[in-house]
């Protein structure tokens, strides 16, 4: 019996608004799309429900805007509704004043639409670096108490290398949870959710989890989103074949393996997780 509680968490956004799609789907032709965020979400709502798990859902604002009952039906069940920045801008491409603004908007409307105070956030595409480390202060001052935004691997579109990779508190006052990672060859290993859950055998995240709860004594931070729920979502043509790969691959297995991983652990919000 799996006496560690892990953090279940759930980034908010439609297929079309990854970073990997942005130069196949521009920002400007979003609501001419057909979204299904809907649709995903409730297919892991209802999944959740039927394990009994409570999750940290990081929203867009975007969506919260245009989905607004999605977002109270995702907090009746019981979810923590947090922020994921308004329109997934990375925070790479922000200066401290539009990342001040996008982070007081996001948490302005999730709390308008829910009624409850939003203590989370998560950059778009784990999108802090060693260049934005003037943050941390903006989200404090902004209301926020916690943030899941920093990737310790080495990888092309994100992440520091060398981060912490527990969870630790900066001196404004936020804790950082960075999401989870393996150490092995004196590097780490993202094993938290995203591809790495769908490209590689179940039994490898399950190694990994256990490996994070026994060796290192931490909470697990798995990360998702509901377009990983649905393996008829469009695909946009001309996409290179790395896209491909970390986008649509083994998304058929996505609803099995993670009833799998619902049944082998235990699962919690992040702000209950963390007593944050
Ligand atoms: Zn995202």
């Amino acid at each position: 019996m799996q006496q560690h509680q892990n953090a279940f968490t759930v980034d908010v956004e439609d297929y079309f608004q990854v970073s990997a799609l942005e130069r196949h789907i521009p920002k400007a032709t979003w609501t001419q799309q057909q979204g299904r965020v809907e649709e995903n979400t409730e297919r892991l709502l209802e999944l959740l429900e039927r394990h009994a798990v409570k999750a940290t859902f990081f929203t867009l604002g975007w969506i919260a805007e245009r989905h607004p009952r999605l977002v109270r039906q995702i907090a009746t069940h019981g979810h923590e509704i947090a922020s994921h920045g308004y329109d997934h801008t990375r925070v790479t491409y922000m200066d401290p004043v539009t990342f001040k603004a996008d982070i007081t908007r996001s948490r302005a409307v999730l709390e308008d639409v829910t009624g409850t105070a939003v203590a989370g956030y998560r950059a778009p595409t784990f999108s802090f670096t060693r260049q934005n480390t003037w943050v941390y202060p903006l989200l404090a001052e902004s209301g926020y108490r916690y943030s899941s935004s920093v990737a310790p691997v080495r990888h092309d579109l994100y992440g520091i290398p060398d981060a912490a990779r527990h969870a630790w508190r900066d001196e404004s006052g936020i804790t950082e949870i960075p999401i989870s990672t393996i150490r092995a060859g004196g590097r780490n290993f993202p094993c938290g959710g995203g591809g790495f859950f769908r490209l590689y055998p179940y039994a490898m995240t399950r190694w990994c989890v256990r490996r994070v709860n026994e060796r290192d004594g931490q909470p697990c931070i798995f990360y998702m989103h509901p377009w990983e729920m649905d393996a008829e979502q469009p695909r946009p043509p001309g996409l290179g074949l790395k896209t491909r790969v970390r986008h649509y691959l083994n998304l058929r297995r996505v609803p099995a393996r993670l009833e799998q991983l619902l049944r082998d652990f235990r699962w919690n919000r992040m702000d209950q997780v963390f007593a944050l």
